[in-house]
C-alpha cells in the first residue's frame, strides 16, 4: 500500500484547475512546497544558469522520502498523499493537495528523482528519470534519506512557453522571491540557495520570524522593525513592520502568510498600509512581514491553481483587525530613534572641512531680529493650536535655536540632539485638531470680512461641486452672482485669517486636480487646511514660540511625522554624535 492515491474524477473536477508551471520559479516553489510538506528541516536549492537562462534546478530535502512505488505514482496526474476527497480541503494543513505539480513539471522537462524513505525501512533508494511525462529509467541506488529532484531542459518541448521567459536575472530574481516567501512562512526549515556554486540565500532553522528576516534581508533591517500583534477568536496576527522612515514606492515588500502559506492579497496589504494612516505619504508603502493564523474553516485555498490567492470568510473583520494591530504597534513606538541620519554621517566623513567664514550681516548665521509682523503672525498661528493637558509623547527637550528659520534645534535631557521641521510639526498639530473638530462637526470661525472670490467659469464649476465638501471641512462659502463666491467662515484651525490670501490659497489648493481626484477628498481638505494654517518654513520664531511649538507637538497622537508622512523630528543621540566626531 502506498500513501499516494489518484483522486477520483469527481474530486478532480472540484479543484481549481490551471497551469502551475509558468517559469523556473514556479518549479522551485512547487518542489519546495513538497519538501516542506514532507517534514524537511533542511532544504537546498541548487540552480545553474548560462547565457541562455536557467539550465537546471535541483532541490534536495531531508524529508520523509518515498518508496519506489510511491515515487513512480507521484508523477501521475492528480496523485497525492495529502487529501482523499474534497471534504478534506477545509481542514488541509499541507501546502499541496492538487496532485498536479510533479506531473505538470515532468510533462515539460526532464526530471531526475532520487529518494529514500525515512526510518530505514528501505535498504536502497529509488532513482527515476521522467521525460515529457514518461518514466524512461527506474533503478535502485544508494541514497540518503529524503528526496532530491533535479529539473533540466524546462519547456524543451513547449517552445511557445520558453519564449515567454524573461532575462536570466529576472528569472533568478523570481526564484529568490519564491524561496524568500516560503522561508518567511517556515522558520522551522533551514533554506539554502546556491547559484552556479555560490551561496545566495541562507536561513537558519529557528522559531523566530525575526531570525528568518535577518537571514534573508540582513540584521540591520531586522533590528529596525516593530513587532505587531493582534487577536480575534478565530485569528492570530503576528509579524514585524517597518518604521515609517523605511518606506517603499510600492506594496511589493508587504509579505503575508496565512497558516504557513505565502499568499498575495491586495486587501491585506491595503489593511497594513491603512494602519500607518498619515505616518506615511500617500504613495509610500511599508515593509511588512505579516503572519496570520486563521481557523482553517475560514480559509478557502481552492481558488487558484498556484494557491497564491485564498478566499477568506469574515475578511472585513480580519482586515480591520490587521489595520488596528499595525496602528497600535506604531503608536507604542519611539519612531524617531532610528530615523537619522546615516547620509549625514557619510557626508561628514567624505567632505574636506571648510574654514568657517565670519558671518556677514544678512546672511545665514548672522544675528537676526525678526520683524514684528512676522512674530505676531507666528504667535497667532501658535495660539490657535494651544491646548490644555494631554499626554507627552516626545522625550523632554529644550530648544536651543533655529537653523535657516526652518528647523528648531533642541537638546534632550540625555544629550540627544533634535532637529524639528517647524512647518511639518505645526502641520501635524493642526491636522490632528482639524480632524477632531471635523469629526465633532464644530470649529468654523466666522471671518471679520468675507473674502470674495471671482473665478473663471471652469474653476467656479469646480468650486460649486466642492461646496458640500468645503462645508464639511468647516468652510462656509456662498455663491452670489455669476462665478462669484463669498467665503464667510473658515475652519477654526485657520483662525480668523485677516489675510484673504490664505483663504484664496486654501481654496485654490482644493480646486487643484490633486485634491479633486484624491481618493479621500475629505482627507485632502484637512491636509490643505493644516498646511495653509501652519507656521511657515522661513518664519523666525522666538525662544518662547519654539518652546510652545514643541510642547504642542508632544501632545499630538503621532508627533513623529507630518500628515503627509514626512518626519517632523530627527534625532542624533549622544552616541551617534560621538561616533561622528570619532570619539570612540
Ligand atoms: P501534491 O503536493 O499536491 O500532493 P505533487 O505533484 O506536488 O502533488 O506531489 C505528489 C505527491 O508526491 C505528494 O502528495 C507526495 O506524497 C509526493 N512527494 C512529492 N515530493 C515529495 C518529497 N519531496 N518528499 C516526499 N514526498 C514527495
Ligand atoms: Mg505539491
Amino acid at each position: 500500500m502506498t500513501k499516494i492515491r489518484v483522486l477520483d474524477p469527481d474530486t478532480v473536477n472540484q479543484i481549481a484547475a490551471g497551469e502551475v508551471v509558468e517559469r523556473p520559479a514556479s518549479v522551485v516553489k512547487e518542489l519546495l512546497e513538497n519538501a516542506i510538506d514532507a517534514g524537511s528541516t533542511s532544504i537546498l536549492v541548487d540552480v545553474a544558469s548560462d547565457m541562455t537562462g536557467i539550465t537546471k534546478i535541483r532541490v534536495t530535502d531531508n524529508g520523509e522520502g518515498m518508496t519506489g512505488e510511491e515515487a513512480a505514482l507521484a508523477f501521475t496526474p492528480h496523485a497525492t498523499s495529502k487529501i482523499r476527497d474534497i471534504a478534506d480541503l477545509c481542514a488541509v494543513r499541507t501546502l499541496g493537495f492538487r496532485g498536479e505539480a510533479l506531473a505538470s513539471i515532468a510533462a515539460v522537462a526532464e526530471v531526475t528523482l532520487v529518494t529514500r524513505p525515512r526510518g530505514g525501512g528501505a535498504l536502497a533508494g529509488t532513482r527515476l528519470v521522467v521525460r515529457g511525462g514518461e518514466i524512461v529509467e527506474k533503478n535502485e541506488v544508494g541514497a540518503p534519506e529524503g528526496t532530491t529532484i533535479a529539473v533540466e531542459r524546462l519547456f524543451y518541448n513547449t517552445p511557445a512557453r520558453r519564449k515567454f521567459l524573461k532575462s536570466r536575472n529576472t528569472e533568478l530574481a523570481h526564484v529568490y522571491g519564491a524561496v524568500e516567501n516560503l522561508a518567511l512562512a517556515h522558520g522551522e526549515v533551514a533554506f539554502r540557495v546556491v547559484h552556479n556554486g555560490k551561496e545566495r540565500v541562507a536561513t537558519q532553522r529557528s522559531e523566530g520570524l525575526l531570525n528568518t528576516i535577518a537571514g534573508l534581508y540582513g540584521a540591520e533591517l531586522a533590528r529596525s522593525l516593530v513587532p505587531v500583534e493582534g487577536r480575534l477568536p478565530f485569528l492570530r496576527i503576528g509579524g514585524y513592520i517597518s518604521r515609517p522612515s523605511e518606506s517603499r514606492g510600492n506594496p511589493s515588500q508587504i509579505s503575508v502568510s496565512i497558516n504557513g502559506r505565502s499568499i498575495a492579497s491586495r486587501q491585506i496589504a491595503a489593511a497594513v498600509r491603512e494602519g500607518y494612516g498619515t505616518l506615511l505619504p500617500k504613495d509610500r508603502y511599508p515593509v511588512a512581514f505579516i503572519e496570520l493564523s486563521i481557523d482553517t474553516g475560514l480559509v478557502d485555498v481552492n481558488v487558484h491553481p498556484t494557491k497564491r490567492e485564498v478566499r477568506l470568510s469574515r475578511e472585513r473583520e480580519i482586515t480591520g483587525a490587521i489595520a488596528a494591530a499595525v496602528e497600535e504597534a506604531l503608536a507604542g513606538h519611539d519612531l524617531a530613534r532610528e530615523a537619522p541620519a546615516e547620509p549625514v554621517q557619510q557626508q561628514i566623513a567624505v567632505q574636506e572641512p571648510e574654514p568657517i567664514p565670519a558671518p556677514a550681516a544678512g546672511e545665514p548665521g548672522a544675528p537676526y531680529t525678526a520683524g514684528h509682523r512676522e512674530l505676531t503672525l507666528s504667535d497667532k498661528q501658535l495660539r490657535r493650536t494651544e491646548t490644555e493637558g494631554g499626554e507627552n509623547l516626545l522625550p523632554a527637550m529644550e530648544p536651543i535655536g533655529q537653523v535657516a528659520a526652518t528647523y528648531i534645534v533642541a537638546e534632550g535631557a540625555d544629550g540627544t540632539l533634535y532637529l524639528i521641521d517647524q512647518h511639518a510639526a505645526h502641520e501635524r498639530i493642526l491636522y490632528d485638531q482639524v480632524v477632531e473638530q471635523r469629526d465633532a462637526a464644530s470649529g468654523s470661525q466666522e471671518l471679520i470680512m468675507p473674502v470674495v472670490l471671482s473665478l473663471p467659469p471652469k474653476e467656479s464649476a469646480a468650486l460649486r461641486d466642492a461646496l458640500p465638501l468645503l462645508a464639511d471641512g468647516g468652510f462656509v462659502v456662498e455663491e452670489f452672482g455669476r462665478d462669484t463666491f463669498a467665503v464667510r467662515a473658515v475652519p477654526a484651525a485657520l483662525g480668523a485669517v485677516e489675510d484673504p490670501g490664505t483663504v484664496r490659497e486654501a481654496i485654490a489648493d482644493l480646486l487643484a486636480d490633486e485634491a479633486r481626484t484624491a481618493p479621500d477628498r475629505r482627507e485632502a481638505v484637512t491636509c490643505i487646511v493644516a498646511c495653509r494654517g501652519a507656521v511657515k518654513a522661513g518664519a523666525h520664531l522666538t525662544h518662547d514660540q519654539q518652546k510652545r511649538l514643541l510642547a504642542q507637538l508632544a501632545r499630538t497622537k503621532t508627533p513623529w511625522t507630518c500628515p503627509h508622512g514626512r518626519p517632523t523630528v530627527v534625532a542624533f543621540d549622544k552616541r551617534k554624535l560621538d561616533r561622528m566626531f570619532r570619539r570612540g
